[in-house]
């Protein structure tokens, strides 16, 4: 009950719920605690992306949309974190791949440059064909700051670099953004930086 509580949108009243079900389903009991003792064996972030990845036979962590040939691989849509890359899934608005930061700059809260990971972004777009660098990281200061940071250091890389448009609200989140918002707002991208 206290475990399952603990998980994101779980409040009391739910865990509850779950706690009393699973005792009166054992063989669900059983197949879900054997299958979270393997998930972190399993799935991890993609070795290029930082997406959710299955491992996969190779030893290889990639995840579908970095194995995914049909992909453009021009377009580099950059974001904070998994949840805002599913969103921008479902809108069906990008074409190309994604890189997951992790994390936005947050001086109040101590994150700074060093802490994104920036290295790793650059050598995908030095060693691929990525034409066009786009920052999808959400409408709030600390997006924004990020953003701005980001296309600084890109530039002079040869690679164009896009914000995402507003429509999104300052301060919303790209997660809870309906499809049609987060589709208008990546075609509605402008260039920024030099
Ligand atoms: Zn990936």
């Amino acid at each position: 009950m206290r475990l399952l509580a603990r998980l994101p949108g779980v409040g009391e009243k739910t865990a509850m719920r779950f706690a009393l079900h699973l005792i009166t389903d054992a063989a669900l009991a059983r197949e879900l605690g054997a299958s979270l003792v393997e998930l972190p064996a399993r799935i991890g972030p993609c070795e290029r992306c930082g997406n959710l990845a299955e491992l996969s036979a190779d030893g290889q962590v990639r995840c579908s949309i970095c194995r995914d040939t049909r992909r453009d691989p021009t377009l580099l849509c950059v974001v904070a974190k998994i949840q805002d890359l599913l969103a921008i899934e479902r809108s069906g608005a990008m074409r190309g791949r994604y890189f997951v930061l992790g994390k936005l700059l947050s001086p109040l809260d101590g994150i700074g440059p060093e802490e994104l990971p920036l290295r790793s972004l650059v050598a995908i777009i030095r060693s691929e064909a990525v034409t066009e660098a786009i920052i999808a990281t959400p409408p709030s200061v600390d997006g924004e700051a990020t953003a701005l940071y980001i296309a600084r250091e890109l530039s002079g890389l040869g690679v164009r670099t896009t914000r995402i448009a507003s429509g999104i609200p300052h301060g919303g989140d790209l997660e809870f953004a309906d499809q049609i918002t987060l589709g208008r707002a990546l075609e509605g991208r402008r260039r920024i930086g030099e």
